[in-house]
């Protein structure tokens, strides 16, 4: 990184223009940069030649041009599924997956280099957090991976789903968001875009003021505070009855209902017991609407000793309990697309990475 220099990528066309206008540069300059970036896809000065030499000297010495490298790429055998482990421009690394769906291409992004939130069942808990993930990180990472397949094979749809908590990094976030959809740029509607949180209440309420198209997934794994406190330090924070009464404002203000995301443990949260818990908390969320709940078998993680519950067995009893209910597919398990995991064993079998903080806990927050 390049501290003295600003980060272009991460600017919106507005900001853009404000910094080439202070260069004495006309304003139509900042369109074409904006475009040579963003469209075409030219992470390199030099190589935008409608500009004088002089020009992308100026720029060279001013801005650069935060693009994550490719360092590993893993295709699935058994489905379409494609991993990438990114190495960033301070050494860190952190991971997407492409996922084909029959509606499209998906990408699960990173937001974050690690996570704070120390969740029991999850492969980033253990390395602690290391630092957020700058706007620009971000969408690198779908243009790594648009770039690493042919016109109509690109991402037509996001997930902020990989290593870290995005409501952790609200700020960044918001502008990734807002360059994702810009119709100067990748213009991808938020329509397509899911960002999933393990419910920092008083940032759920935060977006909720956006008002912005997206759907928002909670992380709720557990329908009684007592198990979802010991899988999730966050449910000490913020409790089960304060983050649903989040997520029922938030369908009031937005007119979106919020999806839940729950993984299901074996001898853990699958119980008949654990159905009727979570009906009884989740039907007065969303009045005259059956909630939603993905489901999917817990990803073992070594050192967690938890298993996968039934999927399959735990939704017929959550749609017992009047609620909507389906099995997520696992894509790509022979090349560890679940989160977390190739980051992990790159850091443990090479060391390269070095964990800075992980001092910082939820409660900290
Ligand atoms: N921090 C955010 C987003 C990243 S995690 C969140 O908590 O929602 C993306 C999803 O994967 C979350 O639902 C998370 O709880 C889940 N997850 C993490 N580890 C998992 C594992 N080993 N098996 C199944 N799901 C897991």
């Amino acid at each position: 990184m390049e501290p003295q220099k600003m980060d272009i990528l991460s600017l919106l066309p507005e900001q853009l223009e404000a910094e080439i206008k202070a260069m004495g540069a006309p304003r139509f300059r900042a369109k074409q940069i904006f475009h040579q970036l963003h469209v075409k896809r030219v992470f390199d000065f030099t190589k935008m030649t409608e500009l004088s030499k002089q020009f992308q000297a100026e720029l060279n010495s001013r801005f650069y041009i935060n693009m994550p490298k490719i360092e590993q790429k893993l295709a699935s055998c058994v489905d379409d599924t494609v991993k990438y482990l990114y190495r960033l421009s301070d050494g860190s690394c952190i991971e997407t997956v492409r996922m084909v769906y029959h509606h499209g291409i998906t990408a699960c992004i990173s937001t974050q280099v690690g996570c704070k939130m120390g969740c029991s069942f999850c492969a980033s808990a253990p390395l602690g957090f290391i630092r957020n993930l700058t706007p620009a990180e971000m969408l690198g990472q779908i243009y790594g991976a648009d770039a690493d397949f042919p016109e109509g094979q690109q991402i037509s749809g996001v997930v902020l789903m990989g290593i870290g908590e995005p409501l952790d990094n609200y700020d960044n976030v918001m502008q990734f968001l807002k360059l994702l959809s810009c119709k100067e740029g990748r213009n991808l509607s938020l329509r397509h875009v899911a960002l999933s949180t393990c419910g920092l209440v008083p940032r759920i309420r935060q977006l909720a003021d956006e008002q912005l198209p997206l759907t928002l997934s909670v992380s709720l794994h557990a329908a009684t505070d007592a198990k979802r406190s010991a899988l999730m330090p966050v449910n000490r924070r913020y409790p089960l009855d304060e983050l649903l009464g989040a997520c029922g404002d938030y369908f009031r203000k937005t007119g979106r209902r919020v999806t839940f995301e729950y993984a299901v443990i074996a001898g853990e949260n699958d119980s008949a017991a654990a159905a009727k818990e979570l009906g009884k908390r989740l039907r007065p969320v969303f009045p005259n609407q059956r909630p939603h709940i993905n489901l999917i078998p817990v990803n073992p993680v070594a050192g967690t000793g938890f298993r996968a519950g039934h999927a399959a067995a735990f939704q017929k009893l959550l749609e017992q309990e009047g609620l909507n209910a389906t099995v997520r597919r696992t894509l790509g398990d022979d090349i560890k697309a679940a989160c977390g995991q190739l980051r992990r064993d790159t850091i443990e079998s090479t060391g390269k990475e070095s964990v800075v903080s992980s001092s910082e806990s939820v409660s900290g927050l």
